[in-house]
C-alpha cells in the first residue's frame, strides 16, 4: 500500500467533537464543541464512551438517570469503505455480575444511519431521562449552524402510532414520511424492556428502503433496544444530507478492504461463497457445530442448513451490502420462482442466527430456520441471546419432562419456538425474556446455560474458546479467540493467556475507529486510513496501544461495578468434552482455573499501572 497521507498531520488535541446532551424527561438539549484531550476523544466510538462512563456507576440500566451514549468513530461517514458504524454504549440490562450488578457494554451496527448522523455534524449524543410519551426524535440540519445550538435541530414527535408494530413496518412508515432520512428504531421487544433483556436496535439500510424488504442491520447485543425503550425513545430519524467528504488518496486502502485477505471470508469468492454462513460448513466438518444446546451430534443432521444445500433450492441467495460497501456480506435468501429467479424475500443469513435458531434448537429444515430468523428480526431481538435462551429451555425440558418450563418447549418444535418468540417479544414469556443467566439461576441449574457474565455465547462451542469470559460485549464481537482452536489447534496454557491478553482484544480496534469488523484491516492499514481520511497523526503502534487501553477501561469498569474474579467463568458443562466433537479437548476445570488466575493477574496489573483500577 502506498502512503498518500496529507503532508500535515495533526495531533488529537487539535481536534474537537460535536456533542449533544439530551434529557428526554424535559426535552432539554445542550450542545458543546469539546476540545479533544487525547486519542480516546479524537477517535471516538467505545474509546471515548468508556472514558465518559469511567466514573459512572449504575444499579439499574433502565433508570432515567442511566446514560446511553450514541456516537460514531472517526472513520464513520468518511469514504473509507465500511466506515458506517454507530455505537450505543452504556450499562447493559443483560450483562450481570454474580452480585447482581449490570455491566458496561456496547452494541454497534452498520447500515446508513451513522453516515447521516455524521452529515448532521454530530459526533456524539448522550441520552438521559425518560420521555413522557413514546417519542420519535427527528434530527435535521440547523438553520443557524454556527449558533449556540450547534449544527443540528431536534424535534420530539409522538411515536404512539409506531407502538406494537414490527421493525420493518416502522422503518418503511418513517421512510414514507422522511424520504431522505435513515433510522434507528426499536421493535416490540424494546417496548417491553422490563420483560425482555435482549432487545435490539435496528439501523436502516439503503437496500431496505429501496426494496421495502426487512433488511436492516442490528446493534443487537446487550439489550440496548430495551435501554432506548426505557427512555421511551422508539425511533431516531437522522434527516439530513450525507457528509461532504472526499475519497482522495483512499484508493489503495479501499482496495485492501474490498479485495484483501482480511475481508475474504465475508465475500462471495468465485469458488467459495458464503459470508459468515461459510463458517457453518467449517464447524460442521469439525464436528463442532452447536446442535441441541451446544451438544454437537457428530452427524450429518445440519447439512441441509449449509449454504450449498439451501442454494440447491428452492431458494436463491444474493450477496448484498450496506452503503458503498463492496464486501457485500449480507447473504439474503429469497424463495426461488418457477423461472429460477429470486422471488419473495425470506431472511438474511449469518452463521450465528441460523445456527442458534436452527440446529441448536434441533431444527434442520432451512425454511423453518429462515422463518425464525425473520421473526426474531421483526420483533427487534438479538437472535444470539434469543436462540441460546430457547436452547437452554429446551434442554431443561428434556432433562425435566415432569416439570417443563415455557409451555413445554422441545427440540425441533418449530411452531412452539415461533410462538415463544412472539410471546417473549410481547412480554408474555418473561422467564425466557430474562436471558439464560437469570433463567438458569431461577431454575437452579446453571451448568448448561451457555453464557459468560449473562451474555449468551455466539455459535462457537465453549469447549473451543476459554476466552469467552473476558469478552466485554459478546464473544464474537469483542474477543477474537473464538476461531483459534479450529484454525491453529493450540491447547497450551501460555498460548491461551497470550491469545486473550494480547491479540484477542485487538478485535476492539474497529469499535473505536468506526469501520465494520468485516473489513478485518491490519492496524497499519487502519492507521493509514485514519491519516489519509482525517489527517490524525497516528500509527499502528498508537492505535494498538489505544485499543489495549480501551479494553482495560472496560475491564476496570466491570471491576468497579462489582465483577469479581469469579465472574470470569464458564458454565460447568463447557469444561466437559462435547459428545460429538472431534477437536482437541483441553478446557478442563483445572486448565481454566489456572488460565483465569493468570489472565486476571495480567489485566489487574495492567489496569492498575494505567491508573484505571478503582
Ligand atoms: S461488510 Fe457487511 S455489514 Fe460490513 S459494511 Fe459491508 S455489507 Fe455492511
Amino acid at each position: 500500500m502506498t502512503t498518500e497521507a496529507p503532508a500535515a498531520l495533526s495531533p488529537p488535541t487539535s481536534f474537537s467533537i460535536s456533542r449533544y446532551v439530551i434529557d428526554l424527561t424535559t426535552s432539554s438539549i445542550t450542545w458543546e464543541s469539546v476540545p479533544c484531550e487525547d486519542y480516546e476523544d479524537a477517535l471516538g466510538g467505545i474509546a471515548r464512551a468508556f472514558k465518559l462512563l469511567g466514573s459512572v456507576r449504575v444499579d439499574d440500566p433502565y433508570a432515567p438517570s442511566s446514560p446511553l451514549i450514541m456516537n460514531l468513530g472517526l472513520l464513520t461517514g468518511t469514504r473509507v469503505m465500511t466506515g458506517l458504524r454507530t455505537f450505543f454504549t452504556g450499562y447493559s440490562p443483560l450483562k450481570m455480575s454474580l452480585s447482581g450488578k449490570p455491566g458496561p457494554m456496547w452494541s454497534t451496527g452498520s447500515g446508513h444511519f451513522g453516515v447521516k448522523v455524521r452529515g448532521l455534524g454530530i459526533d456524539e449524543v448522550v441520552f438521559t431521562g425518560r420521555a413522557p410519551e413514546p417519542t420519535l426524535l427527528r434530527i435535521t440540519p440547523s438553520n443557524d449552524p454556527g449558533g449556540s445550538g450547534g449544527p443540528a435541530e431536534f424535534e420530539f414527535l409522538s411515536a404512539a402510532d409506531l407502538a406494537g408494530r414490527e421493525v420493518n413496518d416502522r422503518i418503511q412508515d418513517l421512510h414514507g414520511r422522511y424520504p431522505d432520512a435513515h433510522f434507528a428504531v426499536i421493535g416490540p421487544a424494546g417496548e417491553h424492556y422490563e420483560d425482555v433483556r435482549y432487545a435490539a436496535i435496528a439501523l436502516s439500510t439503503d437496500n431496505q428502503l429501496k426494496s421495502g424488504d426487512a433488511k436492516p442491520r442490528f446493534a443487537g447485543r446487550g439489550g440496548f433496544g430495551g435501554v432506548l425503550g426505557s427512555k421511551n425513545l422508539f425511533a431516531i430519524a437522522a434527516d439530513g444530507p450525507n457528509p461532504k467528504v472526499s475519497g482522495r488518496g483512499l484508493k489503495d486502502v479501499n482496495k485492501e478492504i474490498n479485495l484483501g485477505e482480511g475481508s475474504a471470508r465475508y465475500r462471495d469468492l468465485p469458488e467459495d461463497r458464503g459470508g459468515t454462513w461459510r463458517t457453518m460448513k467449517m464447524m460442521q466438518e469439525a464436528n463442532s457445530l452447536p446442535e441441541f444446546n451446544f451438544a454437537p451430534t457428530g452427524t450429518e443432521a445440519s447439512v441441509p442448513l449449509l449454504r450449498p444445500s439451501v442454494e440447491a433450492g428452492p431458494f436463491v441467495v444474493h450477496a448484498e451490502g450496506c452503503y458503498l460497501c463492496g464486501i457485500k456480506c449480507h447473504k439474503n435468501v429469497y424463495d426461488e420462482t418457477s423461472e429460477g429467479e429470486a422471488g419473495r424475500y425470506r431472511a438474511k443469513v449469518d452463521f450465528e442466527p441460523i445456527t442458534l435458531l436452527s440446529s441448536n434448537l434441533g431444527i434442520f429444515d432451512p425454511g423453518d430456520g429462515l422463518d425464525l430468523i425473520a421473526l426474531s428480526d421483526e420483533m427487534g431481538m438479538d437472535s444470539i441471546s434469543l436462540g441460546v435462551t430457547l436452547g437452554y429451555a429446551m434442554e431443561y425440558n428434556r432433562r425435566h419432562p415432569e416439570s417443563p418450563i415455557a409451555g413445554g418447549l422441545s427440540y425441533g418444535d418449530v411452531a412452539a419456538a415461533a410462538d415463544a418468540i412472539e410471546a417473549i417479544a410481547s412480554g408474555e414469556l418473561i422467564e425466557l425474556g430474562q436471558g439464560s443467566m437469570r433463567l438458569a439461576l431461577a431454575m437452579g441449574e446453571t451448568g448448561y446455560a451457555m453464557h459468560s457474565k449473562g451474555i449468551e455465547y455466539p455459535a462457537y462451542q465453549p469447549q473451543t474458546n476459554p476466552g469467552y469470559p473476558w469478552a466485554l460485549a459478546g464473544g464474537h464481537m469483542s474477543m477474537r479467540t473464538f476461531f483459534l482452536l479450529v484454525i491453529e489447534r493450540e491447547t497450551g496454557l501460555d498460548y491461551w493467556v497470550d491469545a486473550i491478553t494480547n491479540r484477542g482484544l485487538l478485535y476492539l480496534m474497529d469499535d473505536i475507529t468506526g469501520l465494520c469488523k468485516f473489513s478485518n484491516l491490519a492496524a497499519e492499514h487502519e492507521a493509514e486510513a485514519l491519516r489519509i481520511a482525517t489527517a490524525l497523526d497516528i500509527d499502528a503502534d498508537g492505535l494498538e496501544a489505544l485499543t489495549h487501553r480501551t479494553f482495560l477501561r472496560g475491564y476496570a469498569a466491570e471491576r468497579a461495578q462489582g465483577f469479581s474474579a469469579e465472574d470470569y467463568s464458564m458454565p460447568a458443562e463447557s469444561h466437559e468434552p462435547a459428545p460429538g466433537m472431534t477437536l482437541p479437548y483441553f478446557n478442563t476445570p483445572e486448565f481454566f482455573d489456572e488460565l483465569r488466575r493468570q489472565v486476571n493477574a495480567v489485566f489487574d496489573e495492567r489496569a492498575t499501572e494505567a491508573g484505571l483500577m478503582a
